[in-house]
């Protein structure tokens, strides 16, 4: 299989999306937000490094997430194939990711864009406030927060991917299963190999 970043705004929908591409496709899961959240749970001190960022709206330090996806990277069997969720975020993370992957002799294959309307977005995330509890979508200011830093740091990676011919652009409107099925004719059309 393809090794695949699933990218988009606050609230675009790529955790809902992450969990059946990877049943689906039998990736292995990297989404680095998840598993700080799951460290601060647990305050540990990467948990305690990166809290007051999340709390904020805030990226975490580009080396703390490289440092994560690298570990979870080195562990997983040779024959594993990726979905990166939420990762990479900055332009840094993206060629730290590229330098990581090579290492393994693995490569991106695709980099899927969800497309959601900020006012869209925005509703999605007050919907999320009430039922998932998550700090940083309870405050209008964080959640704006989030959403300028998408435009000013993580947007720009589209270029980037555009320039290596990976970018794809997907509709994130519909129902959950008109867009899974939107990316998955995305995946179904790539290469099938993850290796260089
Ligand atoms: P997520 O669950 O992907 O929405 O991530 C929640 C929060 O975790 C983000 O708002 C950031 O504070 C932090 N985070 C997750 N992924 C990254 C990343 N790639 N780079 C920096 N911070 C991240």
């Amino acid at each position: 299989m393809p090794n695949i970043i699933l990218f988009g705004p606050p609230g675009a929908g790529k955790g809902t999306q992450s969990k059946k591409l990877i049943q689906k496709y039998q990736l292995v899961h990297i989404a680095p937000g998840d598993l700080l959240r799951e460290h601060i749970g647990r305050q540990t001190s990467l948990g305690k490094q990166v809290a007051r960022y999340i709390d904020a709206g805030k990226l975490a330090p580009d080396e703390l997430v490289v440092g994560v996806v690298a570990d979870q990277l080195a562990q997983a069997k040779h024959s594993s194939s990726f979905l990166f969720d939420g990762f990479p975020r900055t332009l840094a993370q993206a060629t730290a990711l590229e330098e990581q992957l090579a290492t393994h002799q693995l490569q991106i294959a695709a980099v899927i864009l969800l497309e959601v309307p900020e006012a869209e977005l925005l509703q999605r995330l007050q919907h999320r406030a009430q039922i998932v509890g998550r700090a940083d979508d309870q405050d209008a200011t964080k959640v704006a927060t989030r959403m300028h830093i998408y435009h000013e740091e993580t947007l720009p990676m589209a270029q980037y991917y555009t320039r290596q011919h990976k970018l794809f652009n997907v509709n994130g409107l519909g129902s959950v299963d008109e867009i899974f099925e939107r990316i998955a004719a995305v995946i179904d059309q790539l290469p099938s190999t993850s290796r260089v």
